[in-house]
């Protein structure tokens, strides 16, 4: 290949794709417009999982486009396996959810180990433009950062959102593939993310501690008392409910008797200590903690529309959560997608294995 290939972004799928086309034997240079590698993915609880059931997958993410699933779900297990060869370390092999499988990594250590074989990173420098006849791959992370973008697809309540996540995915990936012909994928208006305690002041390192992921035990209204029933598992049907309603908020009602409920490896009142703690309203009568919750987003959950190979356009790949149709309907490890498509978009800019 002539040219250099080009990534712009060097979260997860970013550095996949640099890293994978670099073993490939392609020159590289990996454009990162933060002032750090590693995007969101390094403030992440970096759990890196698939549904165990192709059927599970399906019917939980119906809007996905079937064919990009198969193959994020077919290629998890390999790539996972590549991670731990480059001497990513790990955590635990266990998600701590009987529906899913997976491997937890250590955020530093996962981006270090792919950061020392990337190669051709230029750190603060954001890819501004396409250039025609040059190999791109576009791995901006998704457009949850541009305000914009957040008001025209999810919510009217976008000045009231949390950004729960880097703060330089601002769209810059999907508006460059539009520029060159590439489609909108479905599910423009979802995006994954977590109620947080609505603390005054939330930082990077709230963003796991202060979620509030409990509303199955709860009733959760919103401040005028209208209510809303969770339906999934993640939760993530209720944090974009949140995100719809008078500033972007909610409470969580919790009976005493659900004080005690397992949260990961937390119990709800531990989850609610914390939001305590950190200043949110926390109000206890008639026998119920009420807890007050703010949406915070993480990543847009549509974008930018690919092929099972991961091409947006000619010349043009996309991967990570610059890209959509793969957990429409509900959530799956945006993680996941990122590694596998990240190389598979390498592998096929390279015409190597896959
Ligand atoms: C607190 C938290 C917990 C999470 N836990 C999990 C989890 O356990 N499992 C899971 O699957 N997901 C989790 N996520 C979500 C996951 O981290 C992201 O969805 C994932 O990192 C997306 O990968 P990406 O490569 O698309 O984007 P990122 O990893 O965010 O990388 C995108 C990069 O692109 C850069 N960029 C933006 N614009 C440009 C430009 N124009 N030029 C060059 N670079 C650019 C950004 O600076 C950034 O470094 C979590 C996220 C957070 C914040």
């Amino acid at each position: 290949m002539p040219e250099p290939l080009v990534v712009a972004g060097a979260g997860m799928a970013g550095l996949a794709a640099a890293v994978r086309a670099t073993e490939l034997g392609a020159d590289v240079v990996l454009y990162e417009k933060g002032d750090r590698p590693g995007g969101s993915m390094l403030l992440s609880s970096c759990v890196v999982w698939r549904y165990r059931d192709w059927e599970r997958f399906r019917a939980e993410c119906p809007g996905g486009d079937p064919e990009l699933q198969r193959v994020v779900w077919e290629g998890l297990d390999d790539a996972l396996s590549w991670l731990e060869a480059l001497g990513a370390p790990v955590l635990s092999r266990d998600t701590g959810n009987p529906v899913t499988t997976g491997i937890r990594f250590d955020p530093r250590g996962l981006t270090d180990a792919l950061v020392r074989r990337a190669g051709g990173l230029r750190v603060g420098e954001p890819l501004a433009a396409v250039v025609e006849g040059v190999p791109t791959i576009l791995a901006t992370g998704g457009f949850q950062g541009d305000r914009e973008l957040v008001r025209r697809h999810i919510t009217s309540e976008a000045d009231a959102l949390v950004l729960r996540a880097n703060p330089w995915s601002s769209g810059d990936g999907l508006r460059l593939a539009l520029a060159r012909g590439a489609s909108l994928s479905s599910g423009l208006e979802e995006f994954y993310g977590r109620n947080l305690a609505a603390a005054p002041r939330i930082g990077f390192e709230d963003f796991v501690p202060l979620a509030q992921v409990y509303a199955r035990h709860a009733t959760v209204e919103n401040e005028r008392g209208e209510r809303y029933e969770p339906l999934t598992w993640s939760e993530v049907d209720v944090v974009q409910w949140t995100a719809r309603q008078p500033g972007a908020r909610a409470w969580y009602v919790v009976p005493d008797s659900a004080l005690g409920e397992p949260v990961r490896e937390r119990t709800v009142a531990d989850a609610i200590a914390a939001a305590e703690a950190a200043g949110a309203p926390v109000e206890r009568r008639d026998g119920a903690t009420r807890v007050q919750v703010v949406a915070g987003i993480t990543s847009t959950l549509g974008g930018i529309r690919v092929d099972a190979r991961a091409r947006a356009a000619d010349g043009l790949w996309a991967a990570g959560a610059d890209v959509g149709d793969i957990s429409t309907g509900g959530w799956a490890s945006a993680l996941a997608s990122a590694l596998v498509l990240g190389r598979i978009a390498a592998e096929d800019v390279l015409g190597g294995p896959g």
